[in-house]
């Protein structure tokens, strides 16, 4: 008899790539410019890539230069974020309120009108443009 271990899916809407596993589920970061939706200027709508949450808008994104996708503000209460003392270092870390994937960080030098930079991994994001 030999148990089957199961990783708890958390209502992931399809299986994630290893590299989404890592961030969404381990609090990984993706190599900066490696993200295709750092030049998505498309409009359209952001989705969690582990369960389908509606988290980020087009409206919202702008080009910080950061190398990941950036986000001036979430999609109202879809965003969790929580302090983050990993890696010696005070930062915002910022999660999908549905299935807690991590999503990336959020900085206070962001454009108005929030004065925030969501800084996402792409690939924790699932674009769907508005056709
Ligand atoms: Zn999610």
């Amino acid at each position: 008899m030999t148990e089957t271990k199961t990783a708890p899916t958390c209502g992931s809407v399809k299986p994630l790539s290893p590299e989404a596993e890592r961030v969404l589920r381990h609090h990984g970061t993706e190599r900066p410019g490696s993200s295709q939706l750092n030049k998505e200027k498309r409009a359209g709508t952001y989705f969690c890539a582990g369960c389908g949450t509606e988290v980020f808008s087009s409206e919202t994104k702008y080009d910080s230069g950061s190398g990941w996708p950036s986000f001036y503000a979430p999609v109202d209460d879809n965003v969790a974020a929580q302090i983050d003392t990993s890696h010696g270092m005070r930062r915002i870390e910022v999660h999908c309120a549905t299935c807690r994937g991590h999503l990336g960080h959020v900085f206070e030098d962001g454009p108005e009108p929030t004065g925030l930079r969501y800084c996402i991994n792409g690939v924790a994001l699932d674009f769907k443009p508005k056709d």
